[in-house]
């Protein structure tokens, strides 16, 4: 028989490609985030697989593979495991709440040798194998989920490319919801109706994007958008297409139908400008074979600049630099500044970090170094440490909106919560800032904890220990709190 086992082995690996053999959870599977949905600075690199508003949910290997890296942090993807097949894919599990215990032992090994509890860590190469179908951990809500679920994506190993895993065999449901047009008159953003009018193609807008469309102009296509392969330099393209003022209005998020002059987004298959003279179109949007939208549009004047130059705007103590082609297009911004304020105005979304400037003429000295900017544009909100810099205080950001000097001298704040029959530990943090583990220890011997940010709480791993539980906590600006609690 060694010819047919030969021949078996030669099929095994071909037998596997591109398949997803198991699925990451019990079935059935339903989804609360397609691939590529359109958010804050990016595309959703996944799906979103929902976990019935609980954690703990058995997640399995979907094919036999290795552990190439394992992340856990208090944002992001939290609890993060990637996982490399022979098949040349990499399958990603995110927001997890637990690690199958051989995994864990690895993880708790190394973040005791490092002294560290935020880790990216990469086990050498088939250390760590997993069978196809084996529990590699449980489902949660670690890092920045907005709920219990687990976030499945697929990358080509090589590319690191974001791949589609439904044809690749992620068994779920068709998506239900139907992509929209929306127009923007008198600067507010409403659903299109039977016909248009807008100052400029920028004034439109598509929901559910990720779905793919098409826009046709007096029946020829101009411009076509799918994401169906992507890498994570081109995320930037996320922020170039939404249309901020439709989300802050309609709390939708919306891609503009017209491809950005100076920074095209990834996903345009076709790319052609639209016409630029005023007068009526007809305009119609598909999607796959059903239309969207179609109907006439009346364009009005209004130019696009394609070229952007460095800008500076200058105010007493403030300045506000945005290096050339920082925006999606060219617009005007107005610039406000007083004392410890600064406005900028509209809050166009920034595609490459701007920096603001503040020279104040008097701030003590011991503050130079505990100064942040809280800073929010219709999306959300930042807060910017700053950096000192000669006469002033400098921060870097992508936000550009409304923002307010703050000074933190404090350390976080410390306050016992409870011990549970697990032998874990939870402490309060809170800051104004984004805090960071230094140290926890119990009778001064390390012990793991982890900062569960969107909980203002850390937990620490205590067992059985009595003693002394020791913490050291700090915000982005340095601030340090030792705590200590006897247990
Ligand atoms: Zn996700």
């Amino acid at each position: 028989m060694p010819h047919l086992r030969l021949w078996l082995l030669a099929l095994a690996p071909f037998a596997a490609l591109g398949q997803i053999r198991v699925q990451p959870l019990d079935e059935p599977l339903s989804v609360s985030g397609e691939l590529a949905e359109l958010r804050n600075h990016h595309f959703h690199s996944g799906i979103d697989l929902r976990t019935g508003g609980t954690t703990g949910k058995n997640v399995y290997a979907v094919a036999e593979g290795w552990v190439r890296r394992i992340v856990i942090r208090p944002d992001g993807y939290g609890w993060a495991l990637y996982l490399d097949h022979p098949t040349g894919h990499t399958s990603v599990y995110a927001h997890l709440e637990s690690f199958s215990p051989e995994i864990w032992a690895y993880v708790r090994t190394q973040a005791e040798r490092l002294g560290e509890y935020r880790l990216d860590l990469y086990p050498p190469r088939g250390f760590l194998t997993v069978p196809e179908g084996s529990v590699i951990g449980t489902s949660g809500n670690t890092g920045a989920s907005g709920g219990p679920h687990l976030h499945f994506e697929l990358r080509d190993q090589a590319s690191e490319e974001i791949l589609n895993p439904i044809p690749l065999g992620l068994r779920v449901p068709t998506p239900v919801a139907k992509p929209r047009l929306w127009a923007r008159q008198n600067e507010r953003w409403r659903p299109a109706g039977d016909s248009l009018s807008v100052s400029s193609w920028y004034d439109l807008a598509v929901t559910l994007p990720e779905q793919g469309f098409s826009v046709y102009v007096d029946d020829s296509l101009r411009a076509e958008w799918a994401l169906s392969r992507w890498s994570f330099d081109v995320q930037r393209g996320a922020d170039a297409g939404l249309a901020l003022s439709l989300h802050s209005q309609q709390g939708v998020r919306g891609f503009l139908l017209h491809p950005t002059p100076t920074q095209p987004a990834p996903g345009w298959h076709v790319h052609l400008s639209l016409p630029n003279q005023p007068g009526r179109y007809r305009l119609t949007v598909n999607s796959g074979d059903s239309v969207v939208w179609s109907g006439p549009v009346r364009l009005q004047s209004r130019e696009l600049r394609a070229v952007q130059p460095r800008k500076l705007l200058e105010s007493e103590s403030w300045s506000l630099e945005l290096p050339a082609q920082a925006l999606a297009w060219d617009q005007n911004l107005s610039f406000r500044a007083e004392d410890r304020r600064v406005v900028v105005a509209p809050d166009a979304a920034a595609l490459k970090p701007v920096r603001y400037e503040w020279h104040p003429d008097q701030l003590a000295d011991s503050l130079w170094d505990k100064t942040y900017l809280a800073v929010r544009d219709g999306r959300g909100s930042a807060k910017i440490p700053g950096t000192r810099i000669e006469g002033g205080i400098r921060f870097t950001s992508k936000t550009l909106g409304s923002g307010d000097v703050r000074v933190d001298t404090e350390g976080p704040e410390c306050r016992f919560l409870r011990r549970e029959p697990s032998g874990r530990v939870w402490i309060q943090v809170r800051d104004e800032l984004d805090v960071e583990i230094v140290r926890a220890s119990i009778n001064g011997a390390w012990v793991w904890a982890y900062l569960d940010a969107k909980a203002n709480a850390l937990w620490v791993d205590a067992g059985s220990e009595i003693g002394q539980l020791e913490l050291q906590v700090q915000d982005e600006l340095g601030n340090l709190t030792t705590f200590t609690h006897i247990l």
